[in-house]
């Protein structure tokens, strides 16, 4: 009987958690697919992602930005599938404003679902973890973890946070056969970064084709966007066996930007 590795993906209805929650499926995981909407069309995903791999594949509504459901995901994942053996936290939303006008409501939630959400997940797989013997967790940073960018406190705050958490995490728990590692991604066109645009105009004053030329595709050296599956192919490289030894660091996917 195949032993199928269970694996968590955070807001993979779309984007990059998308094509992570593809990779692990093709690499014979049962993977939770999850966003906060629960619609038919969130349901979908799953059943797309099971009919196209050996594993099952399941859709959990949990809203990131709450401590409780956070938790929930965990729990519920491993009532389903007897284990939680890979959690990806790659939730995150962005919002871009300068500081001093940066609302209140958007700082609170990008915290809460871009760093407080790992806290929480990692809280409640680490025990599921031990008791299996090992387990893996990847968190989707940004190089924005690593350098900043103008009118991004929030943003900044968190994926800065979350390098701290990974590494923290990794320490804690090396003797566990735990890795904990993230991912810095430069741009990726997902609807993340297309709905940015739009703010990144009225903030520098520039159009369109301006922005992404000048603001986004500036710093990135080879002057292309990143892929969602060039980000999920480091992902599962982190889960696989020949990466057991890499721990507490991160991969930059980013075309070279933070190498300046
Ligand atoms: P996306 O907007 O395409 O997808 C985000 C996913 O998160 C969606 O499935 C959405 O439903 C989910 N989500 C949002 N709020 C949620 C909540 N409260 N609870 C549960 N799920 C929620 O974004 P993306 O570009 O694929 O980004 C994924 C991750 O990659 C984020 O952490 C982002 O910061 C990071 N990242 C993206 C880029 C990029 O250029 N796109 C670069 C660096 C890092």
């Amino acid at each position: 009987m195949t032993v199928r590795r269970t694996a968590i993906v955070t807001g993979s209805t779309s984007g990059i958690g998308l094509a992570i929650a593809h990779a692990l499926a093709a690499e014979g995981c049962n993977v939770v697919v999850n966003s906060f909407s629960d619609t038919p069309q969130d349901h979908a995903i799953a059943e797309a992602i099971a009919k196209e791999h050996p594993g099952e594949a399941v859709y959990i509504k949990a809203d990131m930005s709450n401590a409780f459901e956070c938790r929930a995901l965990v729990e519920r994942a491993a009532e389903k599938f007897g284990s939680v053996d890979i959690l990806v936290n790659n939730a995150g939303i962005q919002h871009v404003a300068p500081v001093e006008e940066f609302p209140v409501e958007k700082w609170d939630a990008i915290i809460a679902i871009n760093l407080t959400s790992a806290f929480h997940t990692i809280a409640a797989a680490v025990p599921l973890m031990k008791k299996a013997g090992g387990g893996r967790i990847v968190n989707i940073a940004s190089a924005h973890g690593l350098i900043a960018s103008p009118f991004k406190s929030a943003y900044v705050s968190a994926k800065h946070g979350i390098m701290g958490l990974t590494k923290t995490v990794a320490l804690e728990l090396a003797r566990d056969k735990i890795t904990c590692n993230a991912i810095c991604p430069g741009y990726v066109l997902t609807p993340l970064v297309e709905a940015q645009i739009p703010d990144q105009m009225k903030a520098h004053g520039m159009d369109r084709e301006t922005v992404i030329r000048e603001v986004m595709l500036d710093r990135q050296p080879t002057k292309e966007f990143v892929t969602v599956e060039e980000i999920a192919a480091a992902v599962s490289f982190l889960c696989s066996p020949a990466a057991a030894q890499i721990n507490g660091t991160h991969i930059s996917v980013d075309g070279g930007w933070t190498a300046e």
